[in-house]
């Protein structure tokens, strides 16, 4: 049984590296996988052996790229070769020799990109389009994250090799999630997780609008805190639990019941508990803020970043640029809101929050643009529907940056602010091999990044149209 299942893993693993080989794989599964004992069997052994092991001996990929983003120095090269030895970039150069026996990939009519990376989803909240957060009970937790498995796959195949998640509504399933991508049972991109929200009690990242004697299950409520104390333990739990970075809500949210985005929720003291304690643990620490007032406690406390950073003033972001914090502005999921307002599955309150603060965001976005503050991609993937987030692209120029602004937001900044610029983030030697390309020139048209059409995550192809 478990030789049966690991040659079919084999297979399909394979299946990725070799298309040509594709159907030849998927009929020998189908026979290997039948209990009677014959020579096509064998036969079928020995060519899906030979199938698996041949990308351990040969483990060089050569990509031949048209045209090369350089995130990292704003550029863009051309006629490059980038070599691949498993999952790691070797070298990357103009007429580098090919190694005998590497796999070519010809790549030379795209554009070739660094995997984009998402630094603000939700990927495992189940099922997209659910509209109120309240149908979380009507799942169990398996139901909910067994349902985030297609949405970590269409993160990955729209081009979306990286994402930090910023939260879940029942603890812990973001974990689950990101272990299960990373044993390589499910198909997804490399998450970094925060494992719940560390939230003041009926905050912006509680599960609200039940009548008061209704008792929530522990994970509804893991991330709950009214204290620095509090703050403290719960940082510690949760770092207990391995997460990657800890999530904390300094002001109310739009799409929580009884939350008021204009509101200041956490105080400065348990937002300075949150980063000093993570500090102790090497993490960074993400804060939800749309109220100015909670915009700048949480850049004054030291957070890595400023999610959202909707009502942000000038002074607010004068200290953005003073301290080096990011602002991960979700732009483009507005249009969503909206959508959802006229097919009636957005909650009416939840509206009325919304109501002028997509204008206004875009507007200060605009203004962080033009006064250089740092800005990492962060779509809130999960408000849109997953696989989309590409759209932000096109809002991110239209609001001021270039479209190699809002490339090297989704690469090199983005990397940076995860704090894994030496891991990926650009395509150089010795960083993981994760690569995308498009058709076409988006640097002339970013939008094109909504069809990417070549998706490489540590040197396994996922996607070659
Ligand atoms: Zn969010």
């Amino acid at each position: 049984m478990r030789v049966a299942r690991a040659i079919r893993i084999g297979c399909d693993r394979t299946r990725r590296q070799l298309p040509p080989a594709r159907q030849a794989v998927v009929e020998c599964a189908a026979v290997v996988s039948k209990a009677e004992l014959n020579l096509k069997k064998f036969a079928c052994l020995g060519f899906l052996l030979l199938l698996i092991y041949a990308p351990a001996i040969a483990q060089v990929t050569v990509i031949k790229a048209g045209r090369l983003v350089d995130p990292d120095n704003g550029t863009v090269l051309t006629d490059q070769v980038i070599v691949i030895r498993a999952n790691k970039i070797e070298a990357v150069g103009p007429g580098l020799t090919i190694p005998q026996n590497a796999a070519v990939i010809d790549l030379s009519k795209m554009t070739v990109l660094p995997g984009l990376i998402d630094c603000h989803t939700h990927l495992a909240d189940g099922k997209y389009g659910e509209g109120d957060p309240i149908f979380q009970l009507k799942k169990s937790a398996s139901q909910s994250v067994l349902e985030s498995v297609p949405n970590a796959r269409v993160m990955l195949e729209s081009g979306f090799t990286t994402v930090r998640d910023v939260g879940v509504y029942r603890a812990l399933n973001d974990v689950a999630l990101r272990d299960a991508i990373n044993r390589g049972d499910i198909i997804g991109p490399r998450m970094y997780v925060a494992g719940a929200y560390i939230t003041i009690t009926g905050g912006a990242g509680a599960m609200t609008g039940m009548a008061p004697d209704i008792q929530l299950p522990w994970d509804f409520h893991y991330g709950e805190a009214n204290s620095p104390w509090e703050v403290r333990q719960k940082v510690r739990l949760l770092v207990h639990q391995g997460v990657d970075h800890i999530k904390v809500l300094s002001t109310g949210a739009v799409l929580t019941h009884g939350s008021n985005p204009k509101s200041v929720e956490f105080t400065p003291d348990e937002l300075q508990a949150a980063v000093d304690e993570a500090s102790h643990f090497g993490l960074r620490v993400a804060a939800h803020a749309h109220a100015a007032e909670g915009i700048k406690n949480a850049i004054r406390a030291g957070v890595a970043s400023v999610e959202h950073a909707t009502l942000i003033d000038d002074e607010g972001i004068a200290l953005a640029k003073q301290h080096g914090t990011y602002l991960v502005m979700d732009i483009y999921d507005d249009e969503c809101i909206q959508a959802d307002s006229k097919n009636g599955s957005m909650p009416a309150d939840f509206l009325e929050h919304d109501r002028e603060l997509g204008g206004i965001q875009r507007e200060n976005f605009r203004k962080a643009v033009k006064a250089g503050v740092k800005l990492a991609f962060g779509t809130d993937a999960g408000v849109c529907a997953y696989g989309t987030s590409a759209r932000q692209f096109a809002f991110m120029v239209k609001y001021e940056m270039t479209p190699m602004q809002a490339i090297q937001s989704a690469t090199s900044a983005a990397a940076d602010l995860i704090g894994r610029s030496n891991e990926f983030g650009s395509i150089k030697p010795g960083k993981d091999a994760d690569l995308v390309a498009v058709s076409g020139d988006p640097l002339k048209d970013v939008s094109l990044l909504e069809n990417v059409q070549f998706v490489m995550k540590a040197g396994v192809v996922y996607k070659h149209k």
